[in-house]
């Protein structure tokens, strides 16, 4: 074969000029008849991985694939490619069933997803072993390992797959990060000397803010309006704050629903679909929502409460622009989340459990009080090292977090907890420390109190955040049995009255100014969602109309990126068009003068004439 046949075929089925990283060297390796082990972020590209070489090979790839929406999502965006591809689960009826399969004994499939649960049924590998298996791809690997997340019993039948097709290589992939579970999962399926690969963790579009959480309500309205239109997630912590900030997001106009495990499968179904589609921009949700979801043009994920490990927060965050565009992700931190989830790990019976789960927590806020580059951080926490020194792209690289002496203003806040005996909430303390004039205080007298109105030079906020900072840092704790929290101060608070004791605390920036900064290597595409905006709506409409007219998410077409190429780059012949990244010959066919259409129209129609000059003629 021709050593550059791999190449040809991305541009020609896929649109795309060149590999992302390591999918050459994987693609090779399964065509060369090796068995495969990728570690891969979400977003890398694994999908064309194992597509490429099943349209190359002879025979049918078999995908195994453990959600059903996932399988019919790439099922959808295979045909769109030309690829000719089917699945087959629990929801196939008869008849497609027996289409796939006579497809598959005439040779005329290229895919074949199946679910574990399919694979496992006995008649179904009988079959299999009637036919031509160009390679067998496992999804989301990390499925057979019982030391994964996501253990599934029915992936355990793939063991099976080395003796019954002892000459059909095996490619897996997973986006799971640890070496536990990576070696784990070569076990399970016991490749054969597998080619291994682990790309980087490192999702360069993606941009990393922490800013401290204060009034949730006004924070994400000023977010949202910062981003009209763009699809996104907000992960909360329970259920009922999902529901409540669902409530509060529409009531201001936004586009919003929620979604956790509390609600129907149909429901939940529905939700998940119509966001796939863009028929709703926003998500509200617990970390129920997210596995499974293929979108590419999620622009912004949001925290609003703080992450009970770096593991979570990275795939959450991961569900951020797998398109390759520009994203935002965004955590609300304060300390008053920390000591809610310290009280709940607290509770829990088993004390090694309750250790890990504490360690996870701090390991999570340590990534909030950023001494580093998040990326960096996020990175090393996933044993690799990020070489750059300024990664550009996160607000510790940007310079928006800064580090303060708060020594006295923790002496002040302190001794307001003392002198009024260590009996009050944090709202009435810090309503001491900034004089105000309730009828609270005056009925206590504690305007009388020399700590009275100390802290007027600084707003409440800051009071808030400080004193959750210093229950964290132990220099005071939440006393016990009380209907609210009380902080109470301790020895080490003391010796910090004392002036024994530094204290240090991070200038988080609050989201109220919203900050947007332009980061500079930030893409080009930006500037084009700007200038082009106009088209890009128009063409982003025209796709939807498509997708709802052939039933796929409207990303199946062309993702955001590929559209926002076309506002930018308004290729005006078929030639310019199969120029634009995603743009294959197959999509060109079906979808190419469509969109091409709109474009040349937009250009005519916006482009100046030259004014006529009379005296020019005479
Ligand atoms: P993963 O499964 O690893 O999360 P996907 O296979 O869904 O990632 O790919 C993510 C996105 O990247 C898709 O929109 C896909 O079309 C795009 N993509 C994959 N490979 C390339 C490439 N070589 N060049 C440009 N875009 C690519
Ligand atoms: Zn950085």
């Amino acid at each position: 074969m021709d050593e550059n046949f791999p190449q040809k075929v991305l541009r020609q089925l896929f649109g795309f000029d060149s590999f992302r990283p390591n999918q050459e060297v994987i693609i090779k390796s399964i065509l060369s008849g090796c068995d495969v082990f990728a570690v891969m972020p979400t977003g890398g590209g694994k999908s064309l991985c194992y597509q490429l070489p099943a349209v190359i090979f002879d025979g049918v790839c078999v995908v195994v694939s453990p959600l059903l929406s996932l399988m019919k999502d790439q099922v959808d965006s295979a045909r769109e490619l030309g690829i000719r591809a089917a699945t087959l689960n629990s929801t196939t009826g008869k008849r497609d069933f027996v289409q796939t399969v006579q497809a598959m004994e005439n040779g005329n499939l290229d895919l074949l997803y199946v679910s574990p649960e399919r694979f496992n049924t006995p008649g179904f590998i009988e079959r299999l072993k009637k036919n031509k298996i160009a390679f067998f791809a496992i999804d989301e690997a990390h499925c057979i390992s019982e030391w994964g997340h996501q253990f599934r019993p029915d992936y355990l039948a793939l063991r099976q797959i080395v003796d019954i097709f002892p000459n059909v290589p095996i490619a897996a992939f997973t986006a799971t990060a640890t070496a536990e579970v990576s070696a784990d999962i070569q076990k399970q399926l016991r490749l054969r000397e597998p080619f291994c690969v682990r790309a980087s963790f490192d999702r360069p579009n993606l941009s990393y803010r922490v800013v401290y959480k204060d009034d949730l309500s006004l924070q994400l309205v000023s977010f949202l309006t910062s981003v009209p239109g763009q699809s996104g997630i907000i992960y909360r912590g329970t259920r009922k704050k999902v529901e409540d900030t669902a409530k509060m997001l529409t009531k201001h106009g936004f586009d919003v629903r929620p979604y956790h495990a509390g609600m129907s499968d149909t429901e939940r179904a529905w939700v998940q679909d119509a966001f796939s589609k863009d028929q709703i921009q926003i998500i509200v949700a617990t970390i129920a929502f997210g596995m499974g979801i293929d979108k590419s043009n999620v622009r912004f994920v949001i925290h609003a409460d703080l992450p009970k490990n770096i593991e979570g927060y990275y795939q959450e965050t991961g569900r951020a622009g797998r398109d390759g565009s520009p994203s935002q992700c965004l955590l609300l931190f304060g300390y008053q989340d920390v000591i809610l989830q310290k009280s709940f790990i607290d509770k829990y019976e088993d004390p090694q459990v309750r250790d890990t789960t504490w360690r996870q927590l701090q390991e999570m806020i340590k990534f909030a009080e950023a001494d580093q580059c998040r990326r960096k951080a996020l990175l090393r926490y996933f044993g690799e090292e990020y070489s750059s020194a300024n990664c550009g792209n996160c607000d510790f690289c940007n310079d928006e977090i800064h580090r303060v002496d708060a020594t006295v203003d923790a002496q002040k806040a302190l001794s307001a907890m003392q002198r009024t005996g260590n009996r009050y909430g944090i709202g009435h303390l810090v309503d001491v420390l900034v004089g105000a004039k309730t009828a609270k205080i005056k009925q206590l007298k504690h305007n009388t109190l020399p700590t009275y109105g100390v802290g007027s030079d600084k707003p409440k906020p800051y009071w808030r955040f400080l004193i959750n900072a210093l229950v964290y840092k132990g220099a005071a704790i939440m006393k016990p049995d009380c209907d609210y929290p009380v902080p109470q101060v301790t020895q080490y608070g003391w010796d910090i009255m004392r002036g024994n004791e530094p204290v240090e605390i991070i200038q988080f920036p609050t989201l109220k100014k919203q900050p947007r900064t332009k980061v500079e290597n930030e893409d080009v595409l930006t500037d084009s969602i700007r200038n082009d905006h106009d088209l890009f709506e128009m063409l982003r409409q025209r796709r939807k109309e498509l997708a709802q007219e052939r039933h796929v998410p409207p990303y199946v077409i062309f993702t955001d990126k590929t559209l926002l190429e076309m506002a930018n780059q308004k290729p005006m012949t078929p030639e310019d068009m199969l120029k634009i990244a995603g743009v294959g010959e197959r999509k060109m066919e079906v979808y190419g003068m469509t969109f091409l259409e709109l474009i040349v129209d937009y250009v005519l129609v916006t482009v100046e004439e030259p004014e006529f000059d009379p005296e020019w003629l005479e």
